[in-house]
């Protein structure tokens, strides 16, 4: 027997609640950050969420990068205005410093999975504009043979959830890891670039047709040099992408290069 759409729409929110309230029940709502008791799943208690820095304008429109005042014409950092990224245009939610470096890591190596749909609210905020005239999310990827030691790749986690919330379409193949790539964690600014190159990254020859002539968002946790997301960028258009734009959870920011 057919349901009706809003008859069938009740009785799927009816049954997510329920499947809410039951993983409340097997797994205690902690803080996504410190473990601290919360009311809810995927929540921060109240110190570390007063310790998170969310990203706001006026930012450089280029790279998402605070700047001092508004009114800039046109707003752009000194990085940008010196050497634009090969991105159309970059968003962060977060500062990635002391106060959500944890979280992210621990999101980072399977524990908290959960935090997805929290991180996915966050990045939806910052990248409103680019998620409204977006045809298509790319999460970057990981490496096969790091993807079964992680179990997950946490790029694609979120690309899932901001494609539920946007309803914008995700596609976790049509960018591919070639070969693994070292560890970036201790490398210098050069070696990471070094480390990364346009060839570590391809678009399957079948699957090119999928990315031509699309407005692409690459959605990735944690921007550092932005050479990982450079590199991906470059894969893309060079696929036909008609424009690549970025959206990530945590940037860093150097607090002495914000002033321009
Ligand atoms: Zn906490
Ligand atoms: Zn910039």
């Amino acid at each position: 027997m057919a349901v009706a759409a809003p008859a069938l729409a009740r009785l799927m929110g009816t049954l997510a609640r329920t499947a809410e309230r039951a993983l409340d029940w097997i797994l205690p709502p902690l803080c996504l950050s410190c473990r601290a008791p919360v009311g809810r799943q995927g929540e921060l208690c109240a110190e570390c969420w007063r310790g998170l820095r969310f990203l706001h304008p006026p930012w450089c429109d280029r790279c998402g990068w605070p700047l001092p005042h508004e009114g800039l014409e046109p707003a752009l950092c000194a990085a940008c205005r010196a050497q634009p990224p090969p991105w159309r245009c970059g968003r962060a939610a977060l500062v990635y410093d002391e106060g959500s470096r944890g979280m992210i890591v621990r999101f980072k190596h399977a524990e908290r999975t959960e935090a997805a749909a929290t991180f996915a609210s966050w990045m939806a905020s910052a990248g409103e504009a680019l998620l409204a005239e977006a045809e298509l999310l790319v999460p970057v990827p990981v490496h096969r043979l790091r993807l079964l030691v992680r179990g997950y790749n946490q790029a694609a986690l979120l690309a899932k959830h901001l494609a539920r919330r946007s309803g914008v379409p995700w596609s976790p193949d049509v960018l591919v890891r070639r070969r693994a790539t070292a560890s970036q964690q201790g490398l210098s600014a050069a070696a990471r670039r070094a480390n990364v190159t346009a060839r570590a990254f391809a678009v399957p020859a079948r699957l090119r047709h999928r990315v031509a002539g699309r407005r692409i968002v690459l959605i990735d946790d944690v921007q550092t040099t932005g050479a990982t997301l450079s590199a991906c960028t470059r894969v893309l258009a060079d696929a036909g992408a008609a424009r690549v734009d970025v959206l990530v959870l945590a940037r860093v920011v150097k607090p002495a290069t914000i002033h321009i």
